[in-house]
């Protein structure tokens, strides 16, 4: 989720928008507009690009008014709800932490469904208002409701990722007492409920030679597999590490260059030899920033004898740092948001030492092949 715009922020919530979110507006109002110009042929094609792009629009507001839902509660139980994002599948809030009882677990996924209802609701009152008096505006909110209901139906499947599968953990884990066990059931029905959409796809595809409709189906089917996939992942990773903190896995290793070091320098005399791709530029005490090969790689091989690793650092304050006590979740997390591949470990504005991406896959999976 990292390509996304930022809209605005709600509650002091971030709302983003993913780039795959405006295909399917783009799909959506396109669709809309032939859905209107075929239902009122009398209105000129303005009205119709208007009414097309005012539905597009309201549908946009619905799936945020369903993820607000899920955010506004998961404040209420006490737990930071960092962005809400509007991809091509919806929305996804997301909030910092896990719940820490089933209850929580539960309500925070059903009132995203529940809100979608209440929308329909509503959008199916002004249909029923509306239908002598402005048909237009009927055709329009009755379209809405019915989005609506199969938003918040397909939303309440019992499989993660999906909020029903989020209700589904929540009574697995009331009834087993066990939240892994709670999240593997869960799981297991995402993947099954995936795998049922990718069959009927094909089914679509082949027997009903309905390709757009099968490939759409297909597509959400592998999504939904994978993402149930990394529910589990995410689950055992969290296990793995359970209690690890940032100052046990970082390298305090790091090699330290002096500011003034021209890349040529830099490239020759480190990056080459010692086989690492991170350096302090500094010194341990009073470090500057960090220089990785991605840096150099940004600087014309013919301009490096001219130019100092001070010059194409990443300056301390832009630095992503944890404090030693962090968790590796956190760590995770920052590497995931900013897409970046070393965080410093920071204290008192020193570093104390720097943890790897690679590194710290390494040490994942050796948590996990020694857990199974
Ligand atoms: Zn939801």
């Amino acid at each position: 989720m990292r390509v996304a715009l930022r809209l605005g922020s709600i509650f002091g919530i971030t709302i983003l928008v993913h780039f795959s979110w405006l295909l399917i507006f783009a799909l959506v109002t396109f669709s809309l507009v032939a859905k209107f110009a075929g239902q009122f042929p009398q209105l000129p094609q303005a009205a119709h690009i208007s009414i097309g792009v005012a539905a597009s629009l309201l549908f946009f507001g619905s799936v945020l008014f369903h993820e607000l839902a899920h955010s506004w509660l998961a404040l209420r139980y006490g737990y930071a709800v960092r962005s809400i994002t509007l991809f091509v599948f919806g929305g996804v809030a997301e909030i910092k932490e896990e719940a820490k009882q089933p209850a929580a677990e539960i309500w925070i996924a059903l009132i995203g469904p529940l809100s979608s209802y209440l929308l329909a609701l509503i959008f199916g009152a002004i249909w029923y208002v509306t239908q002598t008096s402005s048909a237009v505006i009927s055709s329009m909110v009755g379209w809405l409701a019915l989005v609506n209901v199969g938003l918040a139906t397909f939303n309440l499947l019992p499989g993660l990722p999906l909020d029903g599968g989020r209700v589904l953990r929540g009574i697995v884990w009331k009834v087993t007492g066990n939240r892994e066990r709670a999240t593997q059931v869960a799981a297991s029905a995402g993947r099954l409920f995936g795998y049922f959409f990718i069959l009927q796809g094909l089914f679509l595809v082949f027997a009903s030679q309905n390709l757009a409709n099968g490939l759409w189906l297909m597509f959400i089917g592998w999504f939904l597999s994978n993402a149930a996939e990394g529910a589990r992942v995410q689950m055992e990773t969290q296990r793995a590490m359970t209690g690890v903190q940032a100052r046990q896995v970082m390298t305090t290793d790091c090699p330290v260059v002096a500011a003034g070091t021209s890349l040529l320098e830099f490239v020759e005399s480190h990056l080459l030899l010692s086989g690492r791709r991170c350096f302090i530029v500094g010194s341990f005490e009073q470090p500057r920033g960090l220089v990785t090969l991605t840096d150099v790689r940004k600087v014309p091989r013919h301009d490096w004898a001219n130019t100092s690793v001070q010059a194409v650092m990443q300056p301390l304050a832009n630095l992503h740092a944890v404090a030693p006590t962090a968790s590796i979740e956190e760590v995770l997390r920052l590497m995931e948001q900013y897409d970046v591949a070393q965080i410093a470990v920071v204290e008192d504005e020193r570093v104390l030492g720097l943890i790897g991406r690679e590194q710290l896959l390494y040490l994942i999976r050796n948590r996990l092949e020694l857990a199974a």
